[in-house]
């Protein structure tokens, strides 16, 4: 029978970083992944440049060149892909986790890829699956029509055409400029009074500008109630509108996979939906399975991302290597 030291599942910086700890200590790893190396990156907005620069996105301290001090995503996604071929990881990608076990000393982790059901096993698993996956919904008719979307790629498509944007944070916010760069008329709604003071600072004068000039429209305190194949229908205190829309991004955040979690019975906050660590050694409720990455942050995905975690990887390999 296979049995691996360590299964890491999920396949994006977090994952890495842990799987490169681990051949390190010279550990029989798989590192696991429903879609590709770096899948999240890859369905990022075609045109993002990352916030960080490339010093805090390298990993292990493998230099990160880029033609500017902060990187494009084809860039990061090229960076983070060659590293698997420099440490020698062993990868199943494609390939979905159904189920993870414990089994006295061993995990069993049962996984489908092209329609065929496998199991494998290993002494201890990282999860490190993110929060990309699953977007925050706004629950409201004709949010899974064809021309709607939580995540925003390619401006090109939509020149001349209406988009209406939803949410009021760094995504919708880079999404807006984006597109009215491109030739689109976007309206931008929003819950609050004003575009969040959070969106990053080199940003946030030019969407304030955009809106005062009134190249993007935007429409705050206002709540989407319905999406049909032609508008998206609003509300404030004192109206109601409708929004003619082409296509609409509903930009309002995500969250971690929950199912899984509930599944491999790891605990974890009902509202905020962070997991119960051991904040020293990131090890989960679970005995011998450990969290990296922005998983563990919950619902709040402000506070981890890529270059704070970059050290998650040593953090549970130092305690994992006593325990096997
Ligand atoms: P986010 O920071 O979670 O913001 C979500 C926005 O949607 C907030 O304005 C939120 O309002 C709103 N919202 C949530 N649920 C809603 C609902 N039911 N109805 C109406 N509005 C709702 O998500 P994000 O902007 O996608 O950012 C996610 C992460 O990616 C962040 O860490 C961000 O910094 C990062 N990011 C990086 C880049 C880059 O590197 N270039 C670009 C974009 C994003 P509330 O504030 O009321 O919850």
């Amino acid at each position: 029978m296979l049995k691996y030291d360590i299964v890491i599942v999920g396949a994006g910086p977090a994952g890495l970083g842990c799987a490169i700890s681990a051949i390190k200590r010279k550990l029989n790893i798989l590192l696991i992944d429903k879609g590709t190396v770096v899948n999240s990156i890859i369905n990022f907005p075609v045109n993002m440049t990352f916030f960080s620069t490339t010093d805090l996105l390298e990993i292990h301290n493998v230099p990160f060149n880029s033609m500017n001090f902060r990187p494009n995503r084809t860039e990061a996604v090229r960076y983070y892909q060659n590293l698997i071929r420099h440490f020698n990881i062993s990868t199943e990608t494609l390939a979905t986790v159904e189920s993870i076990e414990k089994k006295e000393d061993n995990f069993e982790i049962s996984y489908s890829k092209s329609g065929q059901s496998k199991s494998i096993y290993s002494r201890k698993v990282i999860l490190a699956t993110g929060f990309y996956d699953n977007a925050n919904l706004l629950n409201v008719e004709g949010e899974d029509l064809d021309h709607v979307s939580h995540y925003y790629q390619d401006p090109l498509r939509h020149f001349d055409q209406d988009v209406v944007i939803v949410g009021g944070k760094n995504s919708a916010v880079e999404a807006a400029l984006d597109l009215y760069r491109t030739g689109a008329r976007v309206s931008l709604v929003h819950r609050h009074s004003a575009i969040e003071e959070s969106v990053k600072y080199w940003i946030l004068p030019d969407i304030k500008n955009r809106i005062h000039e009134g190249s993007i429209e935007a429409y705050l305190i206002s709540q989407v109630r319905k999406i049909t194949p032609e508008f998206v229908e609003i509300t404030n205190k004192h109206e109601t509108k409708k929004l003619p829309a082409n296509a609409v991004y509903l930009l309002t955040g995500y969250h971690p996979d929950i199912f899984l979690l509930k599944k491999i019975g790891i605990h974890f906050d009902q509202n905020s939906l962070e997991p119960k660590i051991n904040a020293d050694s990131l090890e989960s409720s679970l005995s011998g399975l450990y969290l990296a990455g922005s998983l563990i942050a919950g619902r709040n995905a402000n506070r981890i991302f890529i270059e704070n975690s970059r050290e998650h990887g040593e953090i549970i390999l130092s305690d994992l290597i006593t325990k096997l």
